[in-house]
């Protein structure tokens, strides 16, 4: 076998599967199902392995939010000023600069600074798609227990089956429009939980728009992968 892969066994599993995460391949077995029957099917897959390896090793990376002069918060861009050996570590937000303080006690000054930007820019985007998830709740009958904003690489957002909602930090400086489609999304899996026919009916109900949005996530949402040292 060519291809270098890690291999994920699990006795819940009864079919073999393939995923690309951060150019590795990640091979998800049955249990018992023995390795030369796992390596025959892989070599079948040999070709669109490669093609998908190829494209994420070609993909452009984001530089991170501490190399930026400015960073858009919700649909409003800030210049970002950073200030080490202040007197406390904080930041502070008017209407066009975002102020970042470090004090002079912190040893790790962009690991502190990461973590300051990331913890408000989690408390706005928190508020804004609760405000948002509401309004596309009400219209469409259902309800959500919480929503919760965190840093995460592999989806956009999530909902379980406690109706809490999640979405990715990384989305705080999506176009606002863009943002709207995601809370739409996971709402709409208040009513559906699956991705079938009914399920995009009821998100074009409360978001007509998807397909304009999804294009944009799929093309430009690598940009948005700045909360990184
Ligand atoms: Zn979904």
């Amino acid at each position: 076998m060519l291809i270098k892969y890690q291999l994920k066994r699990s006795k819940k599993r009864k079919t073999l599967a393939i995923k690309i995460k951060f150019n590795q391949v990640m091979v998800y077995a049955p249990y018992y199902l023995p390795i030369n029957v796992v390596e025959d099917w892989l070599s079948t897959k040999q070709v669109w392995i490669e093609k998908h390896l190829r494209n994420q090793q070609n993909r452009p990376v984001a530089n991170s939010i501490l190399q930026q002069q400015n960073y858009v918060l919700l649909g409003q861009t800030y210049a970002l000023r950073f200030e080490q050996h202040a007197i406390k570590s904080e930041v502070i937000i008017d209407d066009a600069i975002i102020q970042i303080y470090t004090s002079k006690r912190v040893k790790h000054t962009q690991e502190k600074q990461l973590k300051l930007l990331m913890s408000v820019v989690s408390t706005r985007l928190t508020q804004y798609c609760e405000i948002q998830a509401s309004h596309m709740a009400n219209k469409l009958g259902v309800s959500f227990s919480k929503v919760s904003v965190k840093h995460i690489r592999s989806r956009w957002g999530s909902c379980d089956s406690k109706g809490r909602l999640q979405f990715n930090l990384q989305l705080a400086s999506a176009p606002l429009w863009v943002i709207d489609y995601v809370v739409a999304h996971e709402v709409a899996h208040l009513q559906v939980m699956d991705h079938s026919k009914r399920f995009w009916q009821i998100v074009k109900r409360i978001y007509p728009d998807y397909l304009n949005a999804e294009k944009w996530l799929k093309n430009k949402g690598f940009e948005l992968d700045i909360f990184k040292i």
